[in-house]
């Protein structure tokens, strides 16, 4: 039977965090006058190793999730992901296994990635500008790594490859048009995201906000685009197709126009908690049960008993909600976006 929440949501994806680390310091997401020199992340008997993520992910699949997506922190800083990726690739039921990354370290691990069988991959990539891009990563890091990175993913046979921009408003809506115009065409599809209030330590204020209407306006000046339908029920970007048939972009209105009602997606934190929304102030420990002698048939009864009682649907109440609610998030980079 069918898992479905209180809302009948099912539950379909996971994502993965597989590491809190990461080599850039985006500000929406790891500021840097936080994440500094002597911030402590997770020490290694604290996150999952990849053989509990693979049991875990088998039981999820096992009670309804056909998607998993590994993601971070930056995942590719996880030493050998590519020995996770293998097995996970064999899940009986799994239909769709994809990787969120920075990019930075893709140009050697795209080959690595494919081989063991990753089968998607999305890249993000916030401005082709090198000043824009290095406000944006925290890092002085410039674009021609991440550029390369995306190069080599279609090479080994990624394509297409997505790739997401995050559009802060008075930061780098100038970037939209100059990446279309790079990367328009049926090997890319750019997806363009509202930027989030996730977490507490991004400063978030609505006023950052480019809606995703703002933002489709901002790519008709250039290029005439039309709305097409979903690829699948939940699917979180509106698709829209250039009128002169040569590719597709997608945009995520998380913030305008949020789409908790079909949200079929749970997280899974780098130390083994279950969240059951992006904005949630509760993680489940997992963990902890994986390392004790518990069966797999109590794991799953666990996960489908928290799905069951999931009523979570932050961002259509977003507007709603009094301040102090914020203080407790979960951070991105913790369970992944
Ligand atoms: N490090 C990888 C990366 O950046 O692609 C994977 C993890 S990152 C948390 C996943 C995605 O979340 C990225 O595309 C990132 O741009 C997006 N993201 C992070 N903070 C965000 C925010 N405040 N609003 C919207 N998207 C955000
Ligand atoms: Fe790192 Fe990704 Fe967060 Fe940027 S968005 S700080 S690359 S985890
Ligand atoms: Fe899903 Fe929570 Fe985002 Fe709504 S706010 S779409 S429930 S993750």
């Amino acid at each position: 039977m069918e898992l479905l929440d209180t809302y009948k949501r099912p539950l379909r994806d996971l994502r993965i965090s597989v590491t809190d680390r990461c080599n850039f310091r985006c500000p929406y997401c790891m500021p840097a006058e936080i994440y500094g020199y002597s911030y402590k992340f997770l020490n290694k008997n604290q996150i999952l190793s990849f053989e509990e993520i693979e049991r875990v992910a088998k039981l999820f699949v096992e009670i309804g999730v056909n998607k998993i997506r590994i993601t971070g922190g930056e995942p590719l800083v996880r030493a050998d992901i590519h020995n996770l990726i293998h097995p996970l690739s064999k899940i009986d039921g799994l239909n769709d296994l994809t990787m969120t990354t920075n990019g930075y370290l893709l140009p050697s691990m795209a080959r690595k990635l494919k081989d063991a069988g990753l089968e998607r991959i999305t890249v993000s990539l916030d401005s082709l500008d090198p000043e824009t891009f290095k406000e944006m990563n925290g890092r002085n890091f410039e674009p021609e790594t991440v550029m390369l990175g995306i190069d080599e993913a279609i090479k080994v046979g990624f394509k297409p490859v997505k790739i997401n921009v995050v559009v802060k408003k008075g930061v780098n809506e100038n970037s939209i048009l100059p990446l279309i115009r790079k990367y328009k065409g049926e090997d890319h599809i750019l997806r363009f995201i509202e930027y989030m209030d996730v977490g507490t330590l991004n400063e978030w204020k609505k006023e950052h906000v480019i809606t995703a209407d703002e933002i489709v306006k901002i790519i008709q000046k250039e290029f005439p685009i039309e709305p097409i339908g979903e690829n699948y029920i939940g699917e979180v970007a509106s698709r829209y197709r250039f009128k002169d048939g040569n590719g597709e972009i997608g945009v995520i209105s998380s913030v305008s126009v949020p789409f908790c009602s079909t949200c079929t997606r749970a997280r899974l934190s780098t130390d083994g908690k279950l969240y059951t929304c992006l904005f949630s102030n509760i993680g489940h420990d997992i963990k902890t049960l994986l390392r004790s002698d518990k069966s797999d048939e109590k794991l799953k009864d666990f996960i489908a008993k928290l799905w069951g009682a999931r009523d979570d649907r932050y961002s259509e109440i977003r507007s709603s909600l009094s301040t102090p609610t914020k203080k407790t998030k979960v951070e991105m980079y913790a369970i992944g976006g």
